[in-house]
């Protein structure tokens, strides 16, 4: 039979992976823990129109990349593509916004139809922080600070922060003007997808990646100058407490980010270890949603993070430095106990032993092999256990078990295998 491979873009994590991505969320969880922010979890699939109205018609996610389809009772249903619009519809829908403001993360997989390549896949994952009925410039900052503080006690170094304003709907709509005016001078100087998003979703040439349109882009009029008094007084503000939490940023008038939803304070945070897929956390303020989604107005900002993206990062990281946080991370746990074991009835008194440490909490490998003793123990020292315990024909005859310390020079000692107590005594 011929085999069978997973989806383009689809990715498996491997054991050595997984252990990697539960370390990344334990310190991920425990962030949040202290910062008093919840879990909220969504379901995978949504009806369309919920992506359609939330991240907005014009952009690339809705048009392009939605995995959508009819189920069998003809519904509209796409696979989420990010996680912001099922957050705000979850918190409509169950009134939580009635019980004042919502501090939430979220963590799971999104889907995208895009071009596979490093960093950028069709399933991928994120981790991503929303906070509902919040509208200070501190409250900007405090989630900025909780994005970089996260990726910091990663070990992961190289970071930059970029911001930029992108002002209220009006703002946006007399900047829109201006931008549409000087670019439609300049039309046949543009690459095709610019020429096209020149009708649907200007403010998205900004974001193009073709470096003639970026070359063009330098002169054009920027967002910056065409905040009103008071957007431009709130971004300064978002400034000022950036830098009187010492965390270092750049102000990039050019970043607009993919979604429709946001306005004031936007924000990237790219790693020089990425190449072309270099963002590794997105976010910023979108006061619109939730009134757009059917609640009432409620002023909002969050992030979302790629796991990928960021574990890319850490194994980086962890190469460039074997003894720093990131290192650490990643490395695998050992258990606490080999259990080496070889002929019927020591297998037998082997199983029922590893159960019993096993219930009373102790990490034990069972060597289940059969193999002859002296491969047994290669394994048991290549595993890095500290204990070895070993049974063998004499020791189930006499009911006993040898302990084995495989990293000090102490002595050999013979237990009873009923002797439970005495075993977790030992083995400290
Ligand atoms: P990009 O410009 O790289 O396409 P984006 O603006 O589409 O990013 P967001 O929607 O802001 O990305 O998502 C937040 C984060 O999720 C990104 O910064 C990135 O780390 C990650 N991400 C987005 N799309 C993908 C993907 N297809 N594969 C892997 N990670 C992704
Ligand atoms: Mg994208």
């Amino acid at each position: 039979m011929s085999q069978l491979q997973s989806l383009r873009g689809m990715v498996d994590l491997r054991p050595e992976q997984t252990r990697r991505w539960q370390a990344v969320e334990a310190v991920a969880r425990e962030h949040f823990r202290r910062a008093g922010i919840e879990e909220i979890r969504t379901p995978l699939l949504e009806v369309t129109e919920l992506f359609a109205r939330g991240i907005g018609e014009g952009t690339d996610v809705v048009g392009k990349e939605m995995y959508s389809f009819l189920d069998r009772g003809e519904r509209a249903c796409t696979l989420r593509p990010e996680g912001t619009a099922s957050v705000v519809r979850a918190a409509v829908q169950h009134g939580l916004l009635s019980q004042g403001a919502q501090k939430l993360w979220y963590g799971g997989p999104m889907f995208r139809y895009e071009r596979p390549q490093a960093g950028r896949q069709r399933q991928f994952h994120q981790i991503g922080v929303e906070c509902l009925g919040v509208s200070s410039a501190r409250s900007d900052v405090e989630v900025i600070a909780l994005a970089w503080d996260l990726l910091a006690a990663l070990g992961v170094q190289g970071l930059e922060l970029e911001i930029n304003s992108l002002g209220t709907p009006n703002d946006r709509q007399r900047y829109r003007a201006q931008l549409v005016a000087w670019l439609e001078e300049r039309v046949d100087q543009l690459d095709s997808d610019s020429q096209e998003r020149l009708t649907t979703n200007p403010l998205r040439i900004l974001d193009s990646k073709n470096p003639t349109t970026q070359a063009l882009l330098a002169d054009a009029p920027t967002l910056l100058e065409a905040l009103s008094e008071e957007s431009a007084a709130r971004f300064a503000e978002v400034q000022a407490l950036l830098r009187q939490l010492a965390i270092p940023f750049q102000v990039n008038t050019r970043l607009v980010r993919g979604l429709d939803y946001y306005g004031h304070t936007a924000f990237e945070i790219t790693s020089d270890q990425l190449g072309a897929q270099a963002t590794v956390c997105g976010g910023g303020r979108y006061d619109g949603l939730v009134e757009q989604l059917g609640g009432s107005p409620t002023p909002a900002i969050g992030w979302a993070l790629g796991m990928e993206r960021l574990l890319l990062v850490l194994e980086a990281a962890a190469k460039a430095d074997p003894d720093g946080v990131a290192a650490r991370l990643t490395a695998q746990l050992p258990p606490t106990v080999y259990l080496v074991n070889r002929g019927e009835a020591a297998e037998a008194a082997a199983l029922g032993l590893a159960r019993s440490l096993r219930q009373a909490g102790v990490a034990v490998e069972l060597d289940g092999s059969g193999a002859a003793f002296g491969k047994q123990f290669k394994r048991a020292d290549r595993c890095g256990a500290p204990w070895a315990l070993v049974i063998g024909d004499q020791e189930a005859e006499q009911g006993c078990v040898r302990l084995k310390s495989l990293r000090a020079e102490a002595d050999e000692q013979t237990l009873a295998l009923d002797a439970i107590p005495a075993l977790l005594e030992a083995l400290g």
